[in-house]
């Protein structure tokens, strides 16, 4: 596989470090309902996790749920937005975090997106980020000031280097004033303390005050104590390069002495009609926004796939009717070759059994699709993937291509479309109106071959005349 890392920039072949793949996804602040953009890296980065099953590599991934911490800006200023989403919806923050938790994993589920092997909670992980604390503090990389205890980059000779950041022009950028206590522009806090007065629910007593977490801390903690550093991949959106995940790798290695990950991949943003994601011009979509509107959570990720994880991508309505369109199309060709032998005279119906797979990481029990013979097709798809996730490319195949059934199940492994039962077989009465339309045609009774072909419509199926015979297709 060839993938891009952004710490190299440059596109690598992939090599594991060892047996198991280790690969971790900055995940979700959970103080309010994911957006379809937030939602677009998790559509990405399961691809990623499918392709590197489908090379038969064993994969273990991590994926975090900021419950603390997160504070309005990603320096160290501003709310804390769990704080500040308790306060907007009259809850508490363990409320709203169990509740916005549960709705991006309903998300997820409705996405196909296969179950990460970890889902760590940040606010499970508070020991392990004072013992690092600790750890950074007795190789003399942090500093206390009033309000917490923060990271001296100036320690870090390598801080500006994965970002190319350009540490003197953002010294004399920063704005007079800018948390003075800071001695260098990019340190960071690693802990914050409460301040007297200041409203803080979630708070744990270290260095004899009450405080919680720098954000950035979680995911090297998580990291070191579910995988262990230096991990195979880390993923995360293109807004973490310079200060987040910059931040992560800083810290990792003053806690525990090593590089935190050996290939960095990042996904562009998306933009609606053009325009930013923003409260303020009303374009935040849910998933459920799109269900209103008459599309699946699946056309969505259609929607994503149909383009590059690393391309700034425009959301329209109007392409999000294609990516739909396509998918029906899709359906379509599994329904047809479902039907070949019924055309062909045959009472035996072939539909396959959506049962046969499983979409969730680990070996399949039963027969692995991954062991059925693949047309060059598969091979084909699977090497567009391979090529930094090209799934543009890989989509362009599967439209110019007679796929297979086997085919199929192997395209729903690897992309998690649900194409296969999401095609279910048609009822009786379908089947009957069809013949029955075949033998009004032999008569040439078209008035009442057209009137079946209505019924059939209002059944939700279309007809499609072949050169085997009439066959029914899905309406939507
Ligand atoms: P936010 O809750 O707005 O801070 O977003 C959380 C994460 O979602 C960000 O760190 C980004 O990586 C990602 N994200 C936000 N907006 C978009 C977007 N328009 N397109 C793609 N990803 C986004
Ligand atoms: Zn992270």
């Amino acid at each position: 596989m060839k993938l891009y890392n952004t710490a190299s920039r440059k596109i690598e072949t992939f090599k594991p470090l060892g047996e198991v793949v280790k690969v971790y996804t900055c995940g979700p602040t959970v103080y309010s309902n994911a957006h379809i953009g937030n939602l677009t890296a998790y559509i990405y980065w399961d691809l990623l996790v499918r392709a590197l099953r489908a090379n038969k590599y064993k994969v273990k991934r991590v994926l975090n749920l900021t419950d603390v911490g997160h504070l309005v800006s990603d320096g160290d200023e501003g709310e804390d937005k769990l704080e500040k989403g308790a306060a907007r919806e009259g809850r508490t923050v363990w409320e709203v975090a169990d509740s916005y938790i549960e709705k991006f994993l309903d998300d997820y589920r409705s996405l196909e997106l296969s179950e990460p092997e970890v889902i760590a909670r940040a606010t499970d992980y508070i020991d392990a980020d004072m013992q690092a604390v600790d750890l950074m503090t007795e190789r003399g990389f942090t500093y206390e000031t009033r309000d917490g205890v923060y990271f001296d980059t100036a320690k870090f000779d390598d801080y500006a280097k994965f970002a190319r950041l350009d540490i003197e022009g953002l010294q004399a950028g920063a704005r007079v004033g800018f948390s003075s206590e800071k001695r260098g522009v990019a340190d960071f806090a690693v802990w914050k303390f409460i301040q007297p007065g200041e409203k803080h629910a979630m708070r744990w007593d270290y260095l004899g005050r009450p405080g919680y977490p720098g954000w950035h801390l979680e995911c090297s903690t998580i990291i070191h104590e579910t995988l262990g550093e230096p991990i195979d991949i880390h993923t995360g959106g293109i807004d973490h390069i310079p200060v987040h995940h910059t931040n992560e790798i800083a810290q990792s290695y003053a806690a525990y002495g090593h590089e935190l990950a050996r290939v960095w991949m990042h996904c562009n943003f998306i933009t609606i009609d053009g325009e930013k994601i923003s409260k303020s011009l009303g374009n935040v979509f849910l998933l459920s926004d799109l269900a209103e509107r008459g599309f699946s959570a699946l056309d969505y990720k259609m929607w994503v796939l149909s383009g590059h994880y690393q391309g700034a991508r425009n959301f329209t309505f109007e392409s999000l009717g294609a990516a739909k369109q396509r998918r029906l199309n899709w359906r379509n060709r599994i329904a047809a070759l479902n039907q070949q032998d019924i055309s062909s005279g045959g009472s035996c119906r072939t539909f396959s059994s959506p049962t046969s797979l499983t979409l969730s990481g680990g070996p399949p029990p039963g027969p692995s699709p991954a062991r059925v013979t693949p047309s060059g097709h598969i091979n084909e798809i699977l090497n567009a993937v391979n090529d930094n996730l090209n799934s543009a490319e890989a989509f362009a195949v599967i439209d110019n291509s007679e796929l297979t059934l086997d085919d199929w199940r192997m395209v729903d492994e690897l992309f998690g479309l649900r194409l296969i039962e999401d095609s279910p077989d048609a009822p009786d009465d379908v089947y009957e109106l069809l013949r029955e339309r075949d033998r009004m045609r032999a008569e040439k009774d078209y008035k009442r071959s057209d009137e079946l072909r209505d019924l059939l419509l209002e059944k939700g199926y279309t007809v499609k005349d072949t050169p085997e015979g009439a066959i029914w297709q899905y309406a939507e």
